[in-house]
């Protein structure tokens, strides 16, 4: 980030001579919290050296890793700014995110109160047990001083530690960032929180991995924990051949798993915020999932990084047509990464397969878009919030799960076809070109790299055009086989009219969710919000009248049905069908023999790859 920002300055010699002199002057930031009962901080920022013209303090509307607008102004006010020798100064509004301070002395000082009660990702979450800070969603800026070094001191609210990627000083709640980027990215979780520290000797160095956990269990549980992290670690160290080159030589994984957070996990350049309601003894591999897609993270996409995201822009929604890579890869990656440290069972993880692989095959999104166009959608569903409906269960596939079939299909099908190659060879080529160098990468590039990996672009070439420009199902069936994996319908030879949830209320039974095209339902002309009044001519009042219908049906039968819809009373035709959802099973689980090849190429695909 620094990298463009500074490259954008150098075009302009004379820019550059005012901000090299400029830069010395760090913004310079205080956040205490006298009212973190009722969610409230208190944040003083102090800007010096300042050109004789109005200083535009914003707000931001984005934060990096979340790609909806999120319009963290709202929850400002109190808003007051003076100069240095503390005369109160006019500021204006040009717009809701902006506050214009005029007719300062070089010298500006403004403070304001913040109001913060989610804990996640995203936002601030502020309370006498804790401040949890995403600093886009908390700190003013001020446009032009981008490159200036940030200097911040915490003043917590009880015997609080801090957890943070900033930059240690002498004075432990003071930290440093090089710039408003690195500033930006850096969350910060102010707590009585537990950290366990262990060293990683990686790349020809030693760095350091810390997780703090501020949660409601035991130091054992966490200790069992702090294992199986540990052993998620080794194995993606084990993948790519190295660690990263963490800029203050450590990664710090922030976790709150509170009854009163929100569920969420985000990535950063050397941490990354793990929010969960479940606790340690309840949570089964939900947590540890987080943390290994948080974790890849630190390679892809924050250092193997798309041009489309490079720099995050703070004032605007930021699209990208790679997040089926940057997002979907991991999140293939992150369930993989626990079978391989020996976590998962494999018939665990077949498990974790099935949702993708019934998505991509069954869902109608990809009748409308690609893997990219999914990406590019991003604004619209990162959360994001809109109060009309809308036909996303019809148009889209979330780029995760699009983009982890599609890392599967890519492994499965580099592994039959390029003995010796898989997907990690690829990944470990974008490392080496982008990640490492930490040059921005083009769709293009992906495809280049692609085919350089398995020492064939005119396959890459075809599988870019089938699967990620294009909309082709990948062959799962023929592609699992080979792992002695089974796709097997999930629902075979019984009656069906769509997944559907009706609701049930006072004798009256109405289509809850939207329908989707190609089920039964839809190509009868039922839609959502629909009355069911009778199918097959018996009444339905609850879902389970329907199912007693269905249950006495073969797939292949037509039966009458009677709706009451926004055109009035209607009788129709439902052509009843097979679900088409499917199932990923082992071999074993389904009595199908394990041949010694299926063995080797699990061995190859999920087995450690931790050198012991
Ligand atoms: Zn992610």
């Amino acid at each position: 980030m620094t990298r463009t920002l500074l490259a954008g300055l150098l075009c302009f010699p004379t820019v550059l001579a005012a901000q090299t002199r400029a830069v010395g002057r760090p913004v310079a930031y205080e956040i205490a919290f006298p009212n973190a009962v009722h969610h409230e901080a208190e944040i003083k920022a102090t800007f010096t050296g300042l050109p004789a013209r109005p200083l535009e303090l914003r707000m931001s509307r984005s934060s990096p890793g979340r790609y909806a607008l999120h319009e963290f102004a709202k929850n400002v006010y109190s808003v007051k700014a003076v100069n240095s020798r503390g005369r109160e100064l006019r500021v204006l509004r040009p717009n809701p995110h902006q506050w214009n301070v005029v007719g300062h002395d070089g010298t500006v000082t403004v403070t304001y109160t913040l109001f913060g009660d989610r804990a996640d990702g995203t936002y601030a979450g502020i309370d006498l047990t804790h401040a949890h800070l995403n600093m886009p969603a908390t700190f003013m800026w001020a446009r032009g001083l981008e490159a200036r070094p940030v200097r911040i001191t915490f003043r917590p609210a009880g015997p609080w530690r801090v957890a943070t990627q900033l930059f240690p000083t002498a004075d432990s709640l003071t930290f440093t960032a090089p710039h408003l980027q690195y500033f930006m990215d850096s969350p910060t979780e102010l707590s009585a929180h537990d950290v366990r520290t262990w060293t990683v000797a990686s790349g020809g160095r030693s760095q350091t991995i810390r997780f703090a956990l501020h949660h409601s269990g035991t130091g054992g549980e966490f200790d069992a924990y702090t294992e199986q992290v540990k052993k998620v670690v080794a194995e993606q160290e084990a993948m790519w051949g190295e660690l990263p080159r963490y800029d203050n030589g450590a990664y710090t994984f922030i976790a709150d798993y509170l009854p009163y957070v929100n569920g969420d996990g985000m990535e950063h350049r050397n941490s990354t915020v793990l929010t969960s309601t479940r606790p340690l003894s309840a949570a089964g591999f939900g947590n540890l999932g987080t943390v290994s897609h948080e974790f890849f993270h630190a390679w892809n996409v924050e250092r193997i990084r798309p041009r489309s995201l490079e720099p995050f822009d703070f004032e605007e929604a930021n699209m990208s047509g790679e997040l089926w890579l940057a997002e979907g890869f991991t999140s293939y990656y992150d369930d993989l990464f626990i079978r391989r440290a020996g976590i998962y069972a494999v018939e665990e993880y077949a498990g974790t397969l099935t949702g993708p692989v019934n998505t991509v095959l069954n869902a109608p999104g990809r009748r409308f878009f690609s893997a990219v166009e999914m990406s590019q959608q991003a604004p619209f569903v990162d959360a994001a919030a809109s109060i009309d409906p809308q036909n996303k269960a019809n148009t889209f596939i979330s780029y995760y799960t699009y983009g982890a079939a599609l890392g599967l299909a890519l492994d499965l099908e580099i592994r039959a076809r390029f003995p010796g190659r898989s997907l990690d060879d690829f990944m470990r080529r974008m490392w080496t070109k982008y990640g490492r160098t930490e040059r921005p990468y083009t769709l293009a590039d992906v495809r280049v790299t692609l085919g350089e990996s398995v020492g064939d672009s005119g396959w890459a070439r075809s599988a870019f055009e089938r699967l990620v420009t294009g909309r082709e199902a990948p062959a799962f069936d023929s592609l699992l086989a080979r792992a002695g994996l089974l796709v097997r319908k999930a629902a075979a030879g019984k009656a069906w009219i769509g997944d559907i949830e009706f609701r049930a209320q006072d004798t009256v039974l109405t289509v809850n969710s939207l329908v989707l095209i190609g089920t039964p339902l839809y190509e009868a002309g039922i839609d959502s919000r629909d009355r069911l009044v009778s199918l097959a001519g018996r009444a339905t009042t609850t879902q389970a009248d329907v199912d007693a219908v269905l249950s006495g049906l073969t797939p292949a039968a037509t039966v009458p049905a009677v709706i009451i819809s926004r055109d009035g009373r209607r009788a129709t035709t439902i052509r009843v069908a097979e679900s088409p959802r499917v199932a990923v099973v082992t071999f074993e689980s389904a009595g199908i023999p394990v041949t010694p090849a299926i063995t080797a190429f699990r061995d190859a695909w999920m087995g450690s790859k931790v050198k012991h």
